[in-house]
């Protein structure tokens, strides 16, 4: 690698260029993060971070920090034509973080900002990058300083545009956007109310043309998500308490009171794709390669997965220690599931606006009795990200059982160094867990810098296997972003994980 200032620079501080930023500290990553914006955003937008971001965050010892400050939702009530229907229990999720976290996106840049700064990133805001020039070795990047009208060129090894839906950095590599605009929107106001019912959860109040959504924030602040029949010529100016009151009368529970508006926004329905995630020295993270209708609560919590899915591959290229491949398994793996994610989205959008009214294709989603029991499986499921998969491919061995998938917590208690299964996730290395002896010939002396072999004692080993779904004869191969590799019994271990190594890993 080149002897450059910065290993990577980032454009753009919104949170996932940021949290891409403390992953890369993490790993011993030197990094500059370049942001046009001269302060923090004020946009309240992003209010939940789901299991999976929990788990990203978990992993990089922020977790404890980040529920201090936000506020923990394990319930959610769905309401049909005002009566309430069921509640969604979270607690079921195998995860050790079986809730939602609410909290204001300004206040999660700002915690992955101080943590950013402190593990030694520098940050430079009010400098908006203009252009990019890659040859084989580097990257040049022109940025210009806005309070100076200083322009500068930095060389670096490689360029992260983490830039947001209209990322410059996406047009300067010439990918396209495409999407769907689904030609409606919905109104979200931050407000602090009254109400006599339960605070702490999250409310869905649907009817047949319109929704009200109820979210606690931080405080004793509330987030309203509203869709009204006609909503776009809903007038919100003039006396702005009143208008959305009326609509919480009519949409919401009659006796909630809305006191003081801190925060509103009119946005429409929409998702895009780019066509790729990046090539050569130069990616893209979080809005700059997909766009969701903020009403999935999809946008930045995928964004989290990109961080780190480019911060180990990063890391470890920079470290001489993989080939070029491993970006293209990020594209593959990333831009997947983000299709298949916005394919989900896009049918539920299509039904809560209420633009597919086709009575089959809406049968299954209906808050009715009948669809109870499922949609409390799948809900927590869905909006958790844990049930979201890789499919077969560079570095997933098969489709089968929990393969593809984020590695299930599991915390064992009697045994000296790993106390949790999240202890796996930590960017660097792959584990391979086993309860029986490797014969020595399955671990090759030059893989051996980068795979951990983990063989757990008989009780604990069958705490794992139960865990994972494995018979007691298999060994599982774990990737340093927790995903599960493959598995293989004990005598396969060198055949199955073999293939999928030697694509990565430099011998
Ligand atoms: C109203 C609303 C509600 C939402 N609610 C949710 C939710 O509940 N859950 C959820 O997961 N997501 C939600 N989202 C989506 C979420 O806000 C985004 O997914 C998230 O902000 C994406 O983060 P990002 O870092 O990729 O981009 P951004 O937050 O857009 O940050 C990009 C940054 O790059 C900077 N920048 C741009 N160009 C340049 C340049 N040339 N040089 C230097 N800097 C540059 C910008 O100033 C900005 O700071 C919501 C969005 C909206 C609009």
């Amino acid at each position: 690698m080149n002897n450059l200032k910065e290993d990577v620079v980032i454009v753009g501080a919104g949170p996932i260029g940021l949290l891409l930023g403390c992953w890369l500290r993490k790993l011993g990553v030197s990094v500059r993060i370049l942001e046009k914006r001269m302060t923090c955003s004020t946009q309240s937008k992003a209010t939940s971070m789901n299991a999976y971001s929990l788990t990203i965050l978990h992993a990089l010892g922020l977790y404890d920090t980040f529920e201090a400050a936000g506020k923990r939702v394990q319930d959610l009530h769905l309401y049909w034509q005002q009566k309430r229907l069921m509640r969604v229990n979270y607690r079921r999720l195998s995860s050790k973080y079986n809730h939602i976290l609410c909290l204001e996106q300004p206040k999660t840049e700002a915690l992955l900002e101080s943590h950013f700064l402190a593990a030694g990133g520098r940050l430079d805001r009010g400098v908006e990058v203009i252009r990019l020039q890659e040859d084989a070795e580097t990257v040049r990047v022109y940025a210009c300083h806005h309070e100076t009208s200083r322009e500068e060129c930095l060389t670096t090894n490689y360029v992260v545009g983490c830039d947001g839906g209209k990322s410059k950095i996406r047009e300067q590599l010439g990918f396209l956007f495409p999407g769907r605009n689904h030609g409606s929107g919905f109104i979200m106001v931050d407000a602090t109310i009254s109400w006599s019912d339960d605070l702490s959860s999250v409310h869905y109040f649907v009817s047949d043309d319109a929704f009200l959504i109820l979210i606690p924030l931080s405080g004793n602040k509330h987030r309203l998500i509203i869709r009204t029949p006609n909503n776009e010529n809903e007038k919100v100016n003039g006396d702005k308490l009143a208008v959305y009151q009326n609509l919480v009368k009519q949409y919401g529970p009659l006796d909630l009171t809305l006191h003081d508006i801190i925060w509103e926004s009119k946005t429409t329905y929409y998702n895009r794709l780019s066509d790729h995630y990046g090539q050569g020295r130069v990616w893209l993270a979080g809005d700059a390669c997909h766009l969701f209708s903020s009403i999935g609560g999809l946008g930045m919590n995928t964004g989290f997965q990109d961080a780190l899915g480019l911060a180990w591959r990063l890391a470890g290229l920079l470290k001489g220690r993989f080939h070029e491949t491993v970006l293209e398994s990020y594209e593959l793996e990333r831009r997947a599931l983000v299709q298949q994610l916005i394919g989900r989205t896009n049918e539920m959008t299509a039904m809560i606006t209420r633009v597919n009214r086709d009575p089959v294709a809406l049968r299954d989603w209906l808050p009715i009795m009948a669809n109870r029991d499922r949609l409390a499986t799948i809900l927590p499921l869905h909006f958790s990200g844990l049930s979201q998969r890789y499919e077969k491919g560079l570095l997933v061995e098969s489709s089968e059982s929990l393969i593809g998938q984020l590695i299930p917590y599991f915390a064992l208690t009697d045994q000296e160094i790993y106390l949790s299964s999240y202890d796996f996730i930590d960017g660097s290395y792959f584990y391979l867990l086993h309860g029986d002896t490797l014969s020595d010939e399955t671990f090759w002396p030059h893989y051996k810098k980068w795979i951990k072999p983990i063989q757990f004692q008989a009780d604990d080993w069958q705490q794992v296997t139960r865990s994972l779904g494995l018979q007691t004869d298999e060994a599982v191969l774990i990737r340093p972003d927790g995903i599960v590799a493959a598995k293989a019994t004990i005598q396969n271990t060198r055949k199955t994980f073999f293939p999928i190594l030697k694509q990565i890993i430099k011998e």
